[in-house]
C-alpha cells in the first residue's frame, strides 16, 4: 500500500515536471516566433531602449533584413550589428547568422528597406498600416511596395489595394478579383513575420 501510494506521488511529481517543461517550451517558442500582431506600443516599447541614434537608424530601416516582413521592435529590442563598418538591426539575435553569412547581401537588403520605408512614409498616415500589412504587390510578384516609389493605391469592389507602381495599375483593373484574392494571400505571408519578396 505504502509503496503505491509513493509510486503515485511520485507519478503525479513526473506528470506535473514534464508539464511545467511543457509550458516553458512553449513560452520560448512564443518568444522566438513574431506574434501574429504586435501592437504598436508594444513596439515602441522595445525600440525606446535603444540609444537615440540607433533609435533613428532602426527607425529609418522600419524592417528586419533577414525577416523582411518584421518590424523593428516586433520581437523585443533590435540586435545590432556592424558589416563593412554600417551598423545593421536585426529583429532578434535569431537573424544574426544568416546576416553575417553574406554581409554584402543584407547591406543591399538593408538599403532595399530604408528606401521602401521612407517611400511609405509619404502615404497619407491612415494609409501606412494597410499598405504594410499587404507589403508586396499583388501584380507585380514580389515586388515590395515602396521599392518603386511611394505605391499606388486603389479601390477595388470597395477594397483599399497597393500596388508597387502606376505600371501595375492596369493589370489590377482588368481582374479586380483576381488582384483581391492575391492581395489576400500576400497579406497572409506578409503576416507570417519570414522573409517575403525579391
Ligand atoms: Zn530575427
Ligand atoms: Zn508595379
Amino acid at each position: 500500500m505504502k509503496t503505491t501510494r509513493l509510486f503515485k506521488a511520485t507519478l503525479f511529481a513526473g506528470v506535473a515536471a514534464l508539464a511545467g517543461l511543457f509550458s516553458t517550451a512553449s513560452f520560448s517558442q512564443d518568444k522566438e516566433k513574431p506574434t501574429s500582431t504586435p501592437t504598436e506600443a508594444k513596439m515602441e516599447a522595445a525600440l525606446s531602449k535603444l540609444p537615440k541614434a540607433d533609435r533613428t537608424l532602426a527607425d529609418a530601416q522600419r524592417y528586419c533584413p533577414i525577416m523582411n516582413s518584421t518590424r523593428m521592435g516586433a520581437m523585443g529590442t533590435p540586435v545590432k550589428i556592424v558589416i563593412d563598418g554600417k551598423p545593421v538591426f536585426l529583429c532578434c539575435a535569431g537573424c544574426k547568422e544568416s546576416a553575417l553569412a553574406d554581409g554584402k547581401e543584407t547591406l543591399a537588403a538593408v538599403e532595399k528597406l530604408k528606401k521602401a520605408t521612407a517611400a511609405l512614409a509619404k502615404l497619407p498616415a491612415a494609409d501606412l498600416p494597410l499598405a504594410e500589412a499587404q507589403l508586396l504587390c499583388p501584380i507585380q510578384e514580389g515586388s515590395r511596395l515602396g521599392s518603386m516609389g511611394t505605391p499606388v493605391k486603389l479601390t477595388l469592389d470597395g477594397k483599399p489595394v497597393f500596388l508597387c507602381c502606376k505600371g501595375c495599375e492596369d493589370a489590377a483593373r482588368e481582374n479586380p478579383k483576381a488582384t483581391l484574392a492575391k492581395v489576400e494571400e500576400i497579406k497572409k505571408e506578409s503576416a507570417k513575420g519570414g522573409p517575403v519578396g525579391r
